[in-house]
């Protein structure tokens, strides 16, 4: 993948294990130079950049609950490989958090650290990696900087025992289009793709205990695996779709297929 002769630069959040690992891997593959994070996991990082390529692959550790820790990010990411051409927000974390808990208190932490997470890292460093974009020349889609955000389809749908999770994501895939529509004329494009249950440690738990019902929620039967995502990212931040910025794209063999109620309205009133 290259940008006027030049490879282009991803930034990764959350690349060392899981749909993370496997965008780093599609993203490496395709030609770009790859910068990503992890919060916990440091010999799995070291050891999958070590694995692909040392020279082009680098990962760093950050807490993206930590605001303050988030420039440092950006800055790492250009001081290492020259700029910044995409971003994809990948990191991200889920835990249950029923409407009939028995604790207040952990009703309140779980909102406050799936957002912390899931939403305010995810604003905090796509507005500094806008204020990096913004720098760069355009590419030959006339494009300076991509920002692909991993969503969910519990986003789009609402979710039964994890509403925090729900909200954050369908808060992040507004975000992806106010970016979309808000920075346009910086030449920079957004997309939002929103996986089903995808086979990662953060799913585990949920395919072990209900995997009979999750798989027969997809007509296909098959539970989507860490690359059914990273292709789709690594198209995303090719600058072939950009002229789709703003949307989001399902990965989720059909279990949900989601409709705005625009085109719902207009479908209604034979519009088309
Ligand atoms: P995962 O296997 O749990 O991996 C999570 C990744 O995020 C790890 O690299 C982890 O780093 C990093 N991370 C966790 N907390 C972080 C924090 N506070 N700051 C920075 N990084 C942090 O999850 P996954 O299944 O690959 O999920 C990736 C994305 O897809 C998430 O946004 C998730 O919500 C979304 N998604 C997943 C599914 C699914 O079924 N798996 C479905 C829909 C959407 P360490 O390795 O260092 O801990």
């Amino acid at each position: 993948m290259q940008t006027d002769g030049a490879a282009k630069v991803a930034l990764v959040t959350g690349g060392s294990r899981g749909i993370g690992a496997g965008i780093v891997r599609s993203l490496h593959a395709a030609g770009c130079m790859v910068f990503f994070t992890y919060v916990a996991a440091r010999g799995p990082a070291e050891e999958l950049a070590r694995e692909l390529d040392a020279e082009r692959v680098h990962c760093a550790r950050v807490d993206l609950a930590d605001s303050d820790a988030l420039p440092a990010v950006v800055e790492g990411c250009t001081a290492r490989f020259g700029r910044l051409d995409v971003l994809v927000n990948n990191a991200g974390i889920f835990a249950e958090n029923p409407f009939d808990g028995a604790s207040y208190d952990g009703w309140r932490a779980g909102w406050a650290k799936t957002f912390a997470v899931n939403l305010f890292g995810v604003a905090d460093l796509s507005w500094l990696a806008l204020r990096a974009m913004r720098g760069n020349a355009a590419d030959a889609y006339g494009t300076r900087g991509r920002i692909i955000t991993i969503t969910s389809r519990a986003g789009q749908r609402g979710e039964l025992t994890f509403a925090d999770y729900g909200a954050s994501k369908a808060a992040a895939g507004n975000l992806t289009k106010s970016i979309a529509r808000g920075c346009a004329r910086d030449g920079i494009v957004a997309f939002s793709v929103a996986p089903g249950f995808i086979l990662t440690e953060m799913a585990a738990e949920s395919i072990s205990r209900d995997g009979d019902t999750i798989r027969a929620e997809i007509p296909g039967g098959r539970i989507g695996g860490p690359d059914d995502v990273a292709g789709i990212v690594t198209f995303l931040a090719s600058g072939a779709a950009d002229y789709a910025t703003g949307t989001t794209i399902d990965v989720n063999g059909a279990s949900y297929v989601h409709w705005t109620a625009c085109t719902g309205r207009r479908a209604l009133d034979g519009v088309h």
